[in-house]
């Protein structure tokens, strides 16, 4: 099949001149690095942290999503403190793969007050039963001076954010839209949407947390940073 996109350039996450290419429109589950396999809100988010987190080796820096690829055993190979969990989006939950990893739930971290530099997410927000509880959660596990950095697709953009579901007291989940599941190339069999994220989202961070948030939006054709939702979103909790 002819490549829709084909690009020679830099990938931020193996850090190599690449090729990349895309057989799809939809670049930002398509446009992969053909040496390493990024996204292109994989290379955005590398970037951001080459960018405004210089140091991050000497760092701590916790990092989730729904699967390990290339973008966390690069991060491992350079972050003495980097630790990796897989997201477990309801009890239920189970990756097939990776079992070996532990899940988490991210409402409830096993991580003591205070103790982590960066917390990264990948696609995760979107995904949380309970995204005040799980945003309070990441705030509290922060270091003062500490910032969550994460990519969430904002599919409402200029239009306000939508629960689609959540889960009630009695441990049933609540549909208030038509149940759906965001998968992606790589993971087709994504887990149950809970919010349609719009631009508001970094007001309903600061209401749930008091950190102050900026959404980045690299475009860049070189580093393949190209097509819809690759934001990048860094809240800080002030120290
Ligand atoms: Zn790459």
């Amino acid at each position: 099949m002819e490549a829709y996109f084909n690009h020679h350039g830099f990938c931020p996450v193996c850090a190599k001149d690449v090729d990349f290419s895309s057989v799809f429109a939809w670049y930002r589950d398509h446009l992969f690095c053909k040496k390493c396999g990024s996204l292109p809100r994989e290379r955005a988010l590398m970037q951001v942290l080459n960018d405004y987190f210089p140091d991050l080796k000497d760092r701590s820096v916790f990092e989730m999503a729904l699967e390990k690829r290339a973008f966390s055993l690069r991060l491992s190979s350079y972050i003495k403190n980097h630790s990796f969990a897989l997201f477990d989006a309801e009890k239920e939950y189970q990756p097939s793969d990776n079992r070996n990893e532990k899940n988490v739930v991210l409402e409830q971290l096993d991580i003591d007050d205070n103790s982590v530099d960066i917390v990264i997410t990948h696609d995760l927000m979107n995904h949380v039963l309970k995204p005040r509880l799980a945003l309070k959660e990441i705030a509290r596990v922060l270091k003062p001076g500490g910032a969550h950095i994460f990519t969430v697709p904002l599919v409402n953009k200029t239009n306000s954010t939508v629960r689609r579901a959540e889960r009630l007291s009695s441990g049933k989940i609540k549909h208030q839209q038509e149940a759906q599941y965001w998968g992606s190339a790589t993971k087709p069999d994504g887990p149950l949407v809970t919010m349609d994220w719009g631009y508001d989202i970094g007001n309903f961070i600061l209401t749930a947390t008091q950190m102050p948030t900026t959404l980045m939006n690299i475009v860049d054709k070189d580093k393949a940073i190209l097509g819809e939702m690759n934001e990048v979103v860094v809240s800080f909790k002030n120290g």
